[in-house]
């Protein structure tokens, strides 16, 4: 069961709840806060047997908003009926909650420093402030490379910090490289953010799922598993919440079939509605990795862009995706790069799909959503 509270519920409110919930045997609670953009909001999570408490006395309190019975599926992720809002988060100066739209755009992995630079300064200057930059490259050979790791940590946020990025979003394979992440950023005295990228290889890697959602200094970027259902993917993003860290994007980035042939990934932004129904995160796509290739369709445009389309017309507010200032010397994935010179073309264009998106909820749905 959660119970919500009247947006900057003062902590005797909250306290009441509390007090109540104890009064029920084998129920125990859990607080949540989160930071709206004009006010707090506080959530009581009842944990345990529920089934028998009462939802009257809760609603009665004083500050309470709404009472939701949840079903164990989802139970932090999930959005509990219509009303739920948005799991809205800030990072590093920089808000996520599902109405505005961002780019990450950068390196599929960092492969030299003066190629950062580049991606970089044409990031600010296209106005950007959010990047990826792999470094700990999960490859399907061992024989291909594995990324610089955290030798070029220090250089690669230096970099970010002259240029203006404030979140770089940045796989990580192994709860040591959450450490290594914090350790560099200190060291170099916090000139920019990191969103901690969970792979499709890494979904259901329950243990370092874990250890994301211990911590709470990182947001995540959790990408749906490729060979496994939206449902299971859920699930094992549900851990990291479970965990105590609930600031999450959920990443939609294909699924392995050869049905989505000659494409890498089979697209699966039909899916971003639903995520969005079904959770309260905001949603992100990866085109890159979906379509895997630069191809351009008969009007000129890129199949990248036209996924991105669908994706931003469906409702998804992150886009990742790769973009290189030499395609052809990339050490991972240059073929489906973006070519630097083209990022002010993309971000017009993806900010048309978007305002275009607003525009048809303002007409057909349920504007704030
Ligand atoms: C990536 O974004 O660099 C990546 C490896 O993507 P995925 O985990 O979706 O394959
Ligand atoms: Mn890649």
């Amino acid at each position: 069961m959660i119970i919500t509270l009247e947006p900057d519920a003062p902590e005797s409110q909250i306290d009441g709840v509390v007090r109540l919930a104890a009064r029920y045997p084998g129920v125990s609670t859990r607080t949540f806060t989160f930071q709206g953009e004009a006010s707090l909001i506080s959530e009581v999570h009842l944990i345990g047997s529920t089934a028998a408490v009462p939802t009257e006395p809760f609603e009665a309190l004083p500050g309470v908003r709404r009472v939701v019975r949840v079903s164990k599926k989802y139970r932090l992720i999930g959005r509990h009926g219509p009303g739920t809002e948005t799991h809205e988060f800030e990072y590093n100066g920089v808000r996520f909650d599902g109405r505005r739209l961002h780019i990450f755009a950068g390196l599929c992995a960092v492969d030299t420093r003066d190629h950062v630079a580049q991606t970089m300064a044409a990031l600010e200057k296209a106005g950007i402030q959010t990047t990826r930059m792999g470094v700990y490259k999960p490859r399907t050979s061992p024989y291909d490379f594995q990324g610089l790791g955290k030798a070029c940590l220090p250089w690669v946020f230096e970099l970010a910090g002259k240029h203006g990025i404030r979140v770089i979003a940045m796989e990580v394979t192994d709860a040591r490289h959450i450490d290594e992440i914090r350790e560099a950023l200190e060291k170099s005295g916090e000139p920019t953010g990191v969103m901690l990228q969970i792979g499709t290889r890494n979904t259901q890697n329950f243990e370092l799922l874990k250890h994301v959602g211990q911590q709470r200094r990182f947001p995540v970027l959790f990408k749906r598993g490729m060979g496994i259902s939206l449902e299971e993917s859920l699930n094992a993003c549900e851990y990291v919440a479970s965990e105590g860290n609930a600031n999450i994007v959920f990443c939609l980035r294909g699924v392995k079939t050869h049905l989505g042939d000659p494409h890498r990934n089979l697209v699966d932004y039909a899916h971003v509605p639903v995520v969005r129904r079904q959770t309260r995160l905001p949603v992100c796509i990866d085109p890159s990795h979906a379509v895997g290739r630069m191809d351009r369709a008969p009007d000129g445009l890129p199949d990248i862009f036209h996924v991105v389309g669908q994706g931003l017309i469906a409702g998804a507010s992150m886009v990742l995706i790769d973009i290189h200032p030499r395609p052809e010397l990339a050490l991972c994935d240059g073929p489906q790069a973006l070519h630097v010179d083209e990022l002010p073309r993309f971000v017009r264009y993806a900010e048309m799909v978007r305002g275009a998106y607003e525009d048809i909820v303002r007409e057909f749905g349920q504007p704030g959503a």
